[in-house]
């Protein structure tokens, strides 16, 4: 690990300006993903800037909606109350992640910005564009079994590797950040940024900006929405494909629907056209299976990860079963 200053911030405004002083300076809170990269020399940042100390661990709740602060823990989070009742898929994909003891330490703010598993990024001597711009990509020929199938570009196809950021994505969630100009929101699909030529850019953050909560507003859709993890292993492993689905069925027919994906693309996956095909129709198989297709129409495979396509239907087809049997 290559020497680097530690500053603690004592409030979101020191916070920020110690981080905008220094031009590669990180946020430290919970630790999880930094200071792996930073051992394995993957992110060598000048500066630290330790905002776990910040008051930002609350779980609030507003007239319409519930705040997250970024620094409440994932355990914490999946724990309360409001957000088991009101948005299960959440609270079901943060205890889906990692281990007890990473989510007793990693924060709303932190999981937001957990960047890929994929190898050839976590080990220097591969050439990847995303940790280091314009040096190729080994993943493209090589094991890429894992590697995203939606979303993806010539210069990365990388997968986003969380789960809360899924369940995230179908429960409409907004992220908000703090900068010099005050608040702003932004949708969490809005969040994320598609590789395309610049697979090092990931996120609509400025530098010098500050996550402070995510906000979800409450709708029934949501109180009805689950979580399914699908992986090697049945704990602390990345999904291969996951689903965060939610349904609201009104007369015999589906009034709203929120569905996206984890483990098959480069960003958390909101599947909007499929949401669009259950729309007007009854709740049944050929509704699941219409829309399992549409959502992984634009897949674009590889022989060791085309198995994605047809698992990922799968698992969409028996989510929102699931969903749908817990309406009746
Ligand atoms: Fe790097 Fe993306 Fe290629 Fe992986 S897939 S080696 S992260 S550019």
């Amino acid at each position: 690990m290559r020497p680097f200053e530690y500053v603690v911030a004592d409030s979101p405004a020191a916070a920020r300006a110690l981080l905008r002083e220094v031009p590669g300076a990180r946020y430290y809170a919970g630790g999880t993903t930094l200071v792996d990269l930073m051992k394995a020399e993957v992110e060598q940042p000048p500066r630290v800037v330790d905002i776990s100390r910040l008051p930002l661990t609350g779980v609030e709740l507003r007239a319409d909606r519930v705040r997250i602060g970024a620094l409440a823990r994932n355990s914490d989070v999946a724990d309360d109350a409001t957000i088991a009742t009101r948005f299960p898929a959440l609270a079901q994909a943060l205890r889906s992640g990692a281990s007890g003891q990473l989510r007793n330490a990693a924060t709303v703010g932190g999981n937001l910005q957990q960047r890929t598993r994929c190898p050839y990024f976590r080990e220097t001597r591969w050439r990847c564009n995303k940790r280091e711009p314009g040096s190729g990509c080994d993943a493209l020929e090589g094991f890429n079994r894992g590697h995203a199938i939606l979303g993806t570009s010539e210069a990365c196809i990388a997968t986003h590797p969380g789960d809360m950021a899924v369940a995230l994505a179908a429960l409409d969630a907004v992220v908000v950040i703090e900068g010099d100009a005050g608040e702003r929101r932004v949708a969490l699909e809005d969040f994320y940024l598609l590789p395309g030529a610049h697979p090092e850019r990931e996120t609509a953050l400025v530098h010098g900006e500050l996550i402070v909560a995510v906000e979800l507003r409450f709708a029934a859709v949501h109180e009805r929405s689950r979580y399914l993890k699908l992986r090697d292993r049945a704990s602390y492993e990345f999904a291969l494909v996951s689903v965060a689905a939610g349904l609201a069925i009104e007369g015999g027919t589906i009034a709203a629907a929120r569905l996206a994906l984890g483990g098959v693309g480069t960003v958390p996956w909101r599947a909007r056209d499929a949401e669009a095909v259950l729309l007007g129709v009854a709740p049944d198989e050929d509704a699941y299976l219409r829309a399992a297709e549409v959502a992984l129409d634009a897949a674009v495979t590889r022989p060791q990860n085309a198995f994605k396509v047809e698992l990922a239907q799968r698992a969409i087809v028996r989510t929102l079963r699931v969903v749908a049997e817990s309406l009746r």
